[in-house]
């Protein structure tokens, strides 16, 4: 195979998508030198606010996906559920890392699903769900409590329902709009955890630590670093990652979430083919930051070291953390290891990410006191709360 040549710094890199992953990407590929080119519907949107360029356009809008792929050197997102359309019409101005393919199959939970499971990857037992009947027959054979997901736009828990019993399924069909969906087995799991890794263009393959991450309300609340694990469980989580990877040739970085049991048998969740929002304590506590890695990977140039730092913590900032007003942004700084990201948006509604809070420590447990600390000390209410 020849070899690419790299997309050397001072080239341009276009990104699909102006959320805070463009965002902290852009800002990771100007530290290299890289100008940044953003397509998003959205006027100022996190990413545009620091990007060289934007361009605000519908995604499915060809003209200007041509002309803005025909002005950058490589083509990458932040955001999954772009129509494939628009990658293909990307792809034929500039790469696409990693390919349109690989959303393709990422941004749909039943391709997702039928992937791995023909690749021999473990996941969730699940059954593809067209009609009421369907969802009867898959009760039956995988059993409750389980889940019912849309099949395609679905992140955050948003687009799902959980089955808890007989009654429950109408109901839940009627909710999810009669659509393709999802019937996926409850996993009466122990914890989640997350892998990202990168992939360059000659197959270098490296991961970042395990990461352990905390919900609430199905939105990411905490990640910790490094998960904690039985023996050899991490390693094999990184192997799993290797292997999707691989299978789906994946120029760029991918997230694989997992669940995993209380013996330490791991099932995959979820694919997200770039950066993560459980990946975000790499930017403190990492060599290489995940975002970095991404520029890395899909220019063709050396991956950087992933090790990190100390144990480290994160801790999102939604929405709610405004509901008193104005946050007390110096109270949580009062830690100096605290170190604080906000991604640029007006408005702060109820779990929208709005932010996060990272810190290293001596132990994951001092990690993960310190960013609680750091997070309550930004309400009122609770800003008295000390060490
Ligand atoms: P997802 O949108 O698939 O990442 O799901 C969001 C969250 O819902 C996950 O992080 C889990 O906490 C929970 N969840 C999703 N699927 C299942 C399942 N099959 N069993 C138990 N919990 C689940």
């Amino acid at each position: 195979m020849k070899p690419v040549d790299p997309i050397l710094p001072g080239a341009t890199i276009g990104v699909l998508g102006g959320g805070q992953l463009g965002r902290m990407f852009a800002l990771a590929a100007r530290a290299l030198g890289y100008r940044i080119h953003i397509f998003s519907p959205e006027y100022d949107a996190p990413a545009g606010q620091v990007a060289d360029e934007e361009t605000v356009a519908p995604y499915e809008d060809a003209h200007r996906m041509r002309e803005f792929a025909s002005r950058v050197d490589v083509v990458t997102f932040e955001f999954e559920n772009v129509p494939s359309t628009a990658t293909e019409v990307a792809d034929s101005c500039a790469p696409v890392r990693p390919a349109g393919s690989v959303l393709h199959i990422a941004q749909h939970r039943l391709r997702e699903k039928t992937f791995l499971e023909k690749h021999g990857f473990p996941v969730t037992p699940f059954r593809r769900i067209g009609s009421r009947d369907d969802l009867r027959v898959a009760a039956q054979d995988l059993g409750l409590p389980a889940v019912l997901k849309t099949a395609g736009f679905g992140y955050d828990g948003k687009g799902q329902v959980k089955l808890a019993a007989w009654g429950d399924l109408d109901a839940a069909w009627d909710k999810l709009g009669g659509v393709e969906a999802v019937f996926e087995a409850w996993v009466d799991f122990e914890k989640e955890v997350s892998v990202i890794a990168a992939r360059g263009l000659s197959g270098e393959f490296k991961a970042f630590p395990v990461f352990e991450n905390a919900h609430a309300r199905h939105i990411l609340d905490l990640t910790f670093a490094p998960a904690r694990l039985v023996p050899g469980a991490a390693e094999q989580a990184v192997e799993i990652a290797r292997g999707i990877m691989t299978a789906l040739d994946v120029v760029g970085l991918l997230t694989v979430e997992m669940f995993v049991s209380r013996n330490g048998t791991l099932l995959v969740n979820e694919l997200a083919p770039r950066p993560h929002n459980s990946g975000h304590l790499t930017i403190d506590a990492c060599v290489t930051s995940q975002f970095e890695q991404q520029v890395r990977a899909i220019c063709g140039l050396p991956l950087g070291s992933t090790d990190l730092r100390a144990p480290a913590a994160m801790a999102n900032l939604l929405g709610e953390v405004w509901s008193e007003g104005l946050p007390r942004w110096t109270d949580a700084l009062t830690d100096p290891g605290v170190k604080l990201h906000l991604y640029g948006k007006a408005e702060a509604r109820p779990g929208r990410k709005m932010g996060h809070l990272t810190t290293m420590g001596s132990s994951i447990e001092d990690a993960m006191h310190r960013v609680r600390v750091a997070r309550s000390r930004l309400l009122r209410s609770t800003h008295t709360e000390s060490r």
